[in-house]
């Protein structure tokens, strides 16, 4: 049997060929019969320029219908879909484009000059334009195909797509995504949250991501529904089509941006089935006002682009605020120690799974890949987090991210949760800096909510003061930064790794010193 990816959606498609699978802005229609003879367009003009199965099609583009056709295009070809975050520059194109070597580069016409150069110099044989609303020669060229209805054989074991990581840190890492990995990712979302006949999905997250390419497209697909496509978010106008959709996955922004809209109530929300959230954390405040303004416990789930979703809430039973669930069916997940070995619930330790949906290693980069797995198979996720004692997980933070002051651990969330909760603050991140003494400071980086009514707004001395009244003295900031706003990734993570950049080389907002008590803690 034929493991395309392509293949397998299409025996799920609809029988009926008019029914509808993407509503854009303005009203635009392409009903699955479209779906399935674009596609059939674009894989044809792949293979008419020489692509053939296992060569790469790298595309850098905004979101529009043209850009799904292309993506089925190159599974239906059997090629390997590299989607490109638009925002990358000349530097992180030249890398990708070296690294994942394609035979197709799909570039945005107002990049394409600088396009074409970094193609030629990677030896990228063809560059094609495909405009922000999905015209350009790549639609031109597809409309005047005649579709290739063959789908190239795929064993489970070959690869789908090579997704970048989004490196915060370091340079993006290509994911190998095998079109088992995908598929067996995709029919579990599918079933554990319940997708049924008649759903509309709300889909206002990027493409060129996991989240909005392999979780939101994909269980829409899978499920033959339609899809309120919506090249960009627009809070107010996310809000007023949510009468018309029964799901819909965001990231937390989205919520935070939906919750600022006076239209979003219960009955807005009143179609509405499911609530979905993923990439970053979602604060307890914006779980708890969505609630109340719409009536839906907004469900949280985890994962990364190296395979897709490890754990997540339930859709029936306890959606426990700050945790993202469970180990999804199929998904072996634990917590370990330095050591190795299981942590207790309740302990902190890395995050490692191990499953069907787990990505195939890291493109070209064996040794990285061995590294990143342990001897049982398990993929090292890099995470922090810890379980109940009924298995509930919660994300502590990027292991990364943690600061080692003194030679003592500190979990940021752990501080970063006490700041939250003072009146007056919106939000937080704790990060380590250098300091001579303890290695690594602890320094709070602090955004005031400047929305409400505060009489007292928060000092440095209120943050020092809160955390030294509920944690141990060593993980009690030594610096606090206030900021208009935390610096943030297109999928709404903060990145950290500016902050430490501007407050490591001094260049940061007000910034106020703990130095009420000398040595806080001594280094262990
Ligand atoms: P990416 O590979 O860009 O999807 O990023 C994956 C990372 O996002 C994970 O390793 C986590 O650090 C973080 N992440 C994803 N979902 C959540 C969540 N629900 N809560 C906290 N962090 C999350």
């Amino acid at each position: 049997m034929n493991q395309n990816l392509y293949a397998q959606f299409e025996q799920r498609f609809p029988h009926d060929d008019g029914a509808p699978a993407m509503v854009l802005p303005g009203g635009r229609l392409y009903t699955y019969g479209q779906l399935k003879s674009e596609s059939a367009r674009y894989a044809r003009l792949l293979t008419s320029l020489g692509a053939q199965p296992g060569d790469r099609i790298a595309v850098q583009v905004e979101k529009s219908a043209s850009a799904v056709f292309l993506y089925l295009g190159a599974l239906r070809a059997g090629c390997v879909f590299v989607p490109m975050n638009p925002a990358y520059q000349r530097g992180e194109l030249a890398h990708l484009l070296g690294d994942a070597r394609p035979h197709v580069f799909v570039v945005r016409p107002q990049a394409a000059a600088q396009g074409r150069v970094l193609a030629a110099a990677a030896g990228v044989p063809h560059v094609l334009e495909l405009g922000d609303d999905g015209e350009g020669e790549i639609a031109q060229a597809a409309a005047r195909q005649v579709p290739r209805s063959a789908i190239a054989q795929r064993s489970a074991d070959d690869l789908a797509a090579i997704l970048y990581t989004s490196g915060t840190t370091g340079r993006p890492k290509g994911a190998m995504l095998t079109h088992r990995n995908l598929g067996v990712g995709v029919s579990t979302l599918h079933r554990f949250w319940a997708f049924e006949p008649g759903d509309v999905l709300l889909h206002i997250l990027p493409i060129y991501h996991f989240h909005g390419l392999f979780v939101a497209l994909h269980c829409a697909l899978w499920n033959g529904s339609a899809m309120r496509f919506e090249p960009r978010f627009d809070a107010a106008r996310a809000v007023a089509l949510l009468s018309s959709s029964t799901v819909c996955m965001g990231v937390p922004t989205h919520y935070v941006r939906m919750l600022g809209e006076p239209g979003l109530d219960v009955a807005a929300c009143r179609g509405m089935r499911l609530f979905v959230s993923g990439s970053a954390p979602l604060l307890p405040d914006t779980f708890n006002a969505f609630r109340r303004r719409s009536g839906h416990a907004i469900l949280e789930r985890y994962g990364m682009t190296e395979g897709g979703m490890f754990a997540s809430n339930p859709y029936l039973g306890e959606r426990r605020c700050g945790t993202v669930g469970r180990a999804l069916p199929g998904v072996s997940l634990r917590v370990v120690d330095a050591g190795g070995a299981s942590a207790a619930p309740g302990e902190t330790g890395q995050i490692q799974v191990r499953g069907a949906n787990v990505f195939a290693g890291y493109w070209r980069l064996p040794e990285k890949t061995s590294e990143e797995h342990t001897v049982d198979g398990f993929f090292k996720t890099g995470d922090l987090g810890r379980l109940s004692e009924d298995g509930y997980l919660t994300i502590v933070g990027r292991d990364k991210d943690l600061v080692i002051s003194g030679g003592l651990n500190v979990y940021p969330k752990e501080i970063e949760e006490v700041i939250d909760a003072l009146p007056g603050v919106r939000e937080s991140a704790v990060i380590g800096l250098p300091h001579p003494d303890f290695g690594e400071a602890v320094v709070a980086v602090v955004v005031r909510d400047t929305s409400i009514d505060c009489t007292a707004v928060p000092q440095a001395a209120d943050v020092v003061g809160a955390v030294k009244a509920s944690l141990a003295a060593f993980k009690v900031p030594k610096t606090v930064h206030f900021v208009e706003e935390l610096p943030r990734n297109a999928m709404g993570k903060v990145q950290k790794n500016l902050l430490r950049e501007r407050f490591a080389s001094g260049r940061g907002a007000s910034a106020a010193k703990n130095t009420r008590k000398k040595r806080q803690h001594d280094p262990a």
